[in-house]
């Protein structure tokens, strides 16, 4: 039988590349480096702050509230003060290393360098993220991704982020795909999986947190292994 796609495109941060485990593991190292546990009571004590102002900050800038740079000094900045540690230079340096270095790490979902083994000879496979080009490049090739992907679309270069159909159309476009014969795997409901919806592109939602939702989606799955039942 002849397959429906030809072409997949992956979302990478939170469907690939594992974000989050990336990003503790960084925060830990760097938690160490600058002696955190003078101020905080644990690395978890920090981890929370962190991510709570992280989140609200993240809101922010989506909003067009906050730059890119801001966010990234006062996520760590606000914490630092909520323990009596206001040094905006020591914030500055922390926020600066975090950008260098969580990029560097190479922790991926389960089994996803075997499913891309095994659809490599079937499909053209590309990338769709929203992000930035420097810091998606080390992340792709860091972590061995690279060399399954016949094309990179990342939203500081096409200039709309998913889920702007814009986004989707450019990449299909470009890659000289089909939307019939497209697929879309991702974990955000908004971004990937509705963005696909209104582009008119099938989708995968990568559900790995078991969230409950109310829309018609393709497919969905919480392992990346179940890809290899749908795709071959
Ligand atoms: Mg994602």
């Amino acid at each position: 039988m002849p397959r429906k796609y030809k072409h997949l495109f992956f979302d990478l941060d939170h469907t690939l590349w594992d974000f989050e485990a990336n990003s503790e593991e960084t925060l830990i190292e760097l938690y160490e480096t600058f002696n955190l546990d003078q101020y905080f009571e644990s690395f978890e004590d920090f981890h929370e702050r962190y991510e709570s102002h992280n989140l609200y900050l993240w809101s922010q800038y989506r909003k067009g509230k906050v730059d890119k740079k801001t966010l990234n000094f006062q996520r760590f900045h606000l914490p630092f003060c909520e323990v009596g540690f206001d040094d905006k230079a020591i914030a500055e340096q922390f926020a600066s290393e975090y950008v260098r270095i969580s990029p560097s790490k190479t922790k991926l979902f389960p089994n996803a360098i075997d499913v891309l083994e095994k659809l490599k000879p079937h499909y053209e496979m590309h990338i769709i993220t929203n992000g930035f080009r420097e810091v998606q490049a080390k992340k792709l090739e860091n972590s061995g991704l690279r060399p399954y992907f016949s094309n990179i679309y990342i939203s500081e270069l096409i200039g709309v982020q998913k889920p702007h159909p814009y986004f989707f159309d450019y990449s299909i476009k470009s890659c000289n795909a089909r939307k019939k014969e497209s697929l879309v795997i991702g974990d955000s409901l908004e971004a990937d999986i509705q963005g696909a919806i209104k582009a008119g592109i099938d989708q995968v939602f990568f559900n790995t947190k078991g969230l409950s939702h109310e829309k018609k989606i393709t497919h969905e799955i919480d392992n990346l292994s179940e890809l290899l039942d749908i795709l071959l």
